[in-house]
């Protein structure tokens, strides 16, 4: 992953299932957040737990790699736009997004942002798969068939309000299934096909 993206825009709650399971709605709209791109780290690398938080989760998402500027676009725009495909997770010290207002301090850690190798290229996304793993278990499995709102809606949607440019990452929200992850872990993220993230789980201290 380099160079390091301008920004990652994150979609909540894009799977029905995974609403449900955390006792949200779906929301009538989009719902955006930003993940800093200080939180990346590539496949191999750790994933530390910080001792702010006691409950740490993965959220395995397919991310959406963006070729050319994007301003106020159609859904087809969006779509040529795309320059590939990335494995992400969303890791969520889940106790500080339901404590503070917004999720800037649970989604923004060092190391929570793992990413993988780049896939170059627009897939099918109806059938595109994502599979994340914690020691070699299926802990959650979704495709892009399943998304309330759909990777061109998306990442028109985001474009009426910032300027997607090349190299930002969309993640595009994650399937149900999201648990705790502990040091010794060992977490993978895979999109079927395209790119696979894997990160070793450590305390920091
Ligand atoms: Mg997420």
């Amino acid at each position: 992953m380099s160079p390091r993206p301008g920004k990652i825009v994150c979609v909540g709650r894009n799977y029905r299932e995974h609403a449900r399971e955390l006792g949200n709605a779906v929301p009538a709209e989009p719902l955006l957040f930003l993940k800093p791109s200080s939180a990346i780290v590539a496949t191999g690398e750790a994933i530390v737990l910080p001792a702010l938080s006691k409950r740490v989760e993965h959220e395995g998402e397919i991310g959406v790699v963006i070729g050319t500027p994007l301003r106020r676009a159609t859904e087809a725009q969006a779509l040529a736009a795309i320059r590939g495909i990335v494995a992400l997770n969303d890791v969520t010290a889940r106790d500080l997004q339901k404590s503070d207002a917004q999720w800037t301090r649970g989604k923004g850690f060092d190391t929570f942002c793992p990413v993988g190798p780049e896939w170059a290229g627009v897939p099918d996304f109806d059938r595109l798969e994502v599979v994340t793993r914690v020691n070699g278990e299926v802990r959650q499995r979704g495709s892009g068939a399943e998304m309330v709102f759909s990777v061109p809606v998306l990442l028109a949607y985001i474009s009426q309000v910032m300027t997607l440019e090349p190299g930002d990452i969309v993640a595009t929200g994650t399937p149900a299934g999201v648990g705790p992850l502990v040091a010794g872990d060992v977490v993978d993220v895979e999109v079927v096909g395209c790119s696979t993230v894997s990160n070793p789980v450590i305390a920091e201290f």
